[in-house]
């Protein structure tokens, strides 16, 4: 899998080398397939483990700035643009593991939409819940190796990480009333 991003935010291009360097990281794989199970999948850890390592989707990181000021989504993946990673530029101000987070977690969405025969997202648009689903799990684990948290930590249930994430995304009516006027700000692929 590849995170491309070709716009000039210097906060993306940190986090977007961060998830790579993540992608690339034995022991990302490892802390998955040794988690025990994800709630909302289909399958094995171990295989969904596989199936990001295998992956070769192409994301390209577009960014976007929401109609409403104080918008709480993040980011999110749409599979009519399954080749999108959408990044709310009105929530770019966070620390750095967050964002990587946030991109590892869109990413884990774009690779369940390519695979048709497992599901591995979560239920509903809030973290609250989804803290054991694939996406919200594998995107914390990603932040946690990020800032050099060892998988040890990383393996840990959900409840017990010492950082936690904020990946919350919202209901798809929320995003959709949230893009529909929203600026371009780059578009890029
Ligand atoms: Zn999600």
């Amino acid at each position: 899998m590849e995170v491309v991003y070709n716009g000039m935010r210097r906060i993306i291009r940190e986090a977007v080398n961060g998830a790579y360097s993540i992608l690339l990281n034995p022991q990302f794989y490892d802390s998955i397939t040794l988690h025990s199970s994800f709630d909302y999948s289909t399958t094995s850890p171990p295989h969904i483990a596989d199936l990001i390592y295998n992956s070769n989707i192409t994301l390209f990181v577009r960014v976007y700035q929401s109609r409403r000021r104080n918008s709480r989504v993040l980011g999110y993946f749409k599979a009519s643009h399954p080749n999108r990673l959408n990044l709310n530029s009105r929530r770019l101000n966070r620390r750095i593991e967050y964002l990587v987070a946030t991109i590892i977690h869109e990413s884990i969405h774009a690779v369940d939409h390519a695979i048709r025969d497992y599901s591995f997202g979560h239920k509903g648009n809030h973290s609250a819940g989804n803290q054991n689903s694939a996406p919200y799990w594998i995107g914390k684990l990603a932040g946690e190796l990020f800032i050099g948290k060892s998988p040890a930590v990383a393996r840990m249930n959900a409840e017990n990480f010492i950082m936690d994430i904020d990946i919350e995304e919202y209901a798809l009516d929320d995003i959709e009333e949230d893009v529909v006027d929203y600026m371009e700000v780059e578009l890029l692929m």
